[in-house]
């Protein structure tokens, strides 16, 4: 997976590199999707979710440069994966999923392969996490029709946010890259992607 899928595809960080090649894909999966674990394609998870593909998972990560001393947060918790691996990445993972037959499977997960710095919370993630505010780093895995105000609200000074866009009448999403540098915040677009819509509520 990461020498075939990874870094022929733009995955250069040697962190994001090794953690990926460390985290058994497959203990996230359960069922017929578990023999196509390290395949190039996203799988289906249970509740009609998907867990990315994991070029996806990779860049969007990197792109979110990580330190040791960050606090991450992931709206769409989903098998728990992405999770883990932000969770190797930073000090202190938060990842909201409002299924909550998902984040109750996910935590059992994280906690059988010991991802004990990452807390699973059954919510909107839409609204955030306000009580461990602010974020280094956000990634919100599902489309939203618009970024969240309050997540953007939750963004610490230099923090970045990464999320999937669904722009009114196109088809795929525009994956952005968000970023905090004082009270300012601003945008660039990384490259098409295709995930579940983000449903608020
Ligand atoms: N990151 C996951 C994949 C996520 S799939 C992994 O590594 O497996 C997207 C997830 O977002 C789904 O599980 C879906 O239930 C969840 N979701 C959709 N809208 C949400 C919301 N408003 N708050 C939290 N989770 C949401």
């Amino acid at each position: 997976m990461v020498a075939e899928q990874l870094i022929p595809h733009g995955v250069t960080d040697e962190r994001v590199l090794r953690v990926m090649a460390e985290i058994p894909r497959d203990e996230f999966l359960t069922g017929p999707a578990r023999r196509h674990a390290y395949e190039d394609r996203a799988l289906q998870i249970g509740c009609g979710q998907t867990i990315s593909q994991p070029l996806v998972v990779a860049l969007m990560t990197q792109s979110l440069n990580l330190q040791p001393e960050s606090t991450a947060l992931e709206v769409g918790t989903g098998s728990g994966y992405q999770a883990a691996i932000l969770s190797r990445l930073c000090s202190r993972v938060i990842t909201i999923e409002r299924e909550a037959a998902l984040a109750e499977q996910a935590s059992a997960t994280l906690r059988r392969l010991g991802f004990d710095n990452v807390e699973v919370a059954v919510a909107d993630g839409s609204l955030g996490w306000p009580s461990a505010a602010p974020y280094d780093a956000i990634l919100v895995a599902c489309a939203a029709r618009e970024v969240p105000q309050p997540l953007v609200d939750q963004l610490a000074p230099g923090g970045r946010l990464v999320v999937p866009v669904q722009v009114a009448g196109e088809e795929p999403q525009d994956l952005r890259l968000y970023a905090r540098a004082g009270d300012e915040v601003t945008y660039r677009s990384l490259f098409p992607v295709l995930f579940v819509p983000l449903r608020t509520g």
